[in-house]
């Protein structure tokens, strides 16, 4: 019964011929395109290939948003591409692509595949595809197959759609066009089989349900809680990638929300995600309105860095642990060190951070230690480190996230407005602030207890 349940929703978006309709009636023609994938395409075709425009650019124009780029599929393979085009090149070791460049955007086509583990690829390896790695191992993962498994094993539906500029056709093999009619983000096949295959499968379909507005299809979004965990299989590296994507869309905020419903923002996040929902710390507000700027700034050009987004999400904890390094006794400074690095170390297995981030990171942390610190010369000193700005956007997060540190944004923000001489007397007139006593302690002599 359950078998032929599977095979009737599977059948659902396994159809072998695919519906052609005219993209005229779309809004859609050869020159809503990228020229140089359109020149890609009639390349191939002139040398009696198939090739189609692909993926998110279709999927994109059939909605009004401009496309990133351009993704070209053919049944053309990795070195007959190559050999049509002077710029050209073969990346990838698992999966083959060429990159195409004609003038100065970069084109990446890639040949039909089939999906090795679905049932319904029982195309015999060819021996062009009986590649063996290093170990020894089958590599299977070039396997080529036709365009109705390529299209089969994308990941949505509104993500497989085929566009041929020459005849001005869009081709779509799964229900794609009426998922983007009705605003539906649907798994191609049996959705959990698809997450157990790829789990960063749970955060495409979160990143793309945030970022073109639509809803998730029942039974795509029901396996998700439930496999969440599977994301620690994904390597660091790649998994930080993914969280890039999500975190700078422009749509953090709506990311967030979809993230944490579904269960997912704890796979990816423990940390934060462990605080945000006991509610015992401010961390909800704080990172929440961290979405929220962050968003604006997308939305106005202005530049976001991995390393703010990183340093907010992980403060809370690196926050917590530093007060109880310091209840047990130990220097703010050392406890504020100490927490950051055993934070960052319990993160970068997840998402592997790269260090070019985690080194600004710490650099924010602790000048929230030292911007309070602002008489003689500090103030000018800080106002001079190379991560102040973005110690001094963290300063004011930190205060519209509802945490009172008297004033201290609005004493920095008419620092930097002043002139020299104001800003002498402003420090002095910090440095004078009651019950702020300089300490003279010999570091050397400091007890360090550690936990
Ligand atoms: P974006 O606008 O973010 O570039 P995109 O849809 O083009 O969106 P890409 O990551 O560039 O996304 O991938 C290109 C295409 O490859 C997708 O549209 C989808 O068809 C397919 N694809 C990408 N990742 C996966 C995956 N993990 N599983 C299955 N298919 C995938
Ligand atoms: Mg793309």
């Amino acid at each position: 019964m359950l078998k032929r349940i599977v095979n009737f929703f599977e059948a659902k978006t396994l159809t072998s011929k695919p519906l052609v309709v005219d993209a005229k009636k779309y809004g859609i023609s050869s020159s809503s395109m990228s020229k140089d994938a359109v020149k890609v395409v009639s390349t191939l075709q002139k040398a009696g290939y198939e090739a189609y425009i692909v993926g998110g650019s279709v999927r994109d124009l059939l909605l009004g948003i401009r496309p990133k780029d351009f993704d070209v599929a053919t049944n053309a393979q990795p070195t007959e591409i190559k050999s049509l085009f002077r710029r050209s090149r073969i990346i990838g070791r698992r999966f083959q692509i060429v990159h195409v460049q004609l003038s100065r955007e970069l084109i990446e086509v890639t040949t039909f595949r089939s999906n090795e583990q679905s049932k319904s690829a029982t195309v015999a390896l060819r021996s062009a595809q009986m590649q063996q790695n290093e170990s020894g191992m089958l590599i299977r993962d070039n396997v080529f197959g036709s365009i109705n498994e390529d299209a089969q094993r994308r990941d949505l539906t509104v993500n497989a759609l085929y566009y041929n500029p020459t005849d001005n056709t869009i081709h779509d093999f799964t229900n794609g066009l009426e998922d983007i009619r009705n605003r539906i983000i649907r798994m191609i096949g049996v959705p959990e089989a698809r997450y157990r295959e790829d789990p960063v499968r749970i955060l495409r379909v979160i990143r793309f349900t945030a970022k073109l507005g639509f809803e998730i299809d029942p039974r795509t979004a029901k396996p998700i809680a439930k496999l969440a965990d599977h994301l620690s299989h994904v390597s660091a590296p790649r998994l930080f990638d993914e969280t890039l994507k999500l975190f700078m869309s422009g749509r953090g905020s709506k990311t967030l929300s979809l993230l944490r419903d579904h269960s997912v923002f704890g796979a990816l996040i423990p940390q934060a995600d462990r605080l945000m929902n006991n509610g015992k710390s401010n961390a909800n507000q704080l990172i929440e309105q961290a979405f929220v700027n962050t968003d604006l700034r997308i939305s106005s050009n202005q530049r976001v860095t991995p390393a703010f987004i990183y340093a907010v999400l992980l403060w809370p904890e690196v926050e917590r642990l530093s007060n109880q390094l310091q209840e047990k006794g130990n220097s703010a400074t050392y406890a504020l060190g100490k927490a950051a690095s055993e934070v960052i170390s319990r993160q970068i297995v997840i998402t592997a951070i790269p260090k070019r981030f985690t080194i600004p990171m710490r650099e924010i942390w602790e000048l929230q230690l030292q911007l309070p610190r602002r008489g003689g010369q500090r103030a000018k000193r800080f106002s001079e480190h190379s991560r102040f700005r973005a110690a001094y956007d963290f300063i004011l997060l930190r205060e519209q996230a509802g945490e009172n540190l008297n004033g201290l944004g609005e004493w920095w923000t008419q620092y930097q407005e002043s002139n020299e001489e104001q800003k002498q007397a402003m420090s002095d007139a910090a440095g004078r602030i009651p019950g702020k006593k300089r300490r003279h302690r010999n570091p050397r002599k400091k007890k360090v207890i550690e936990d």
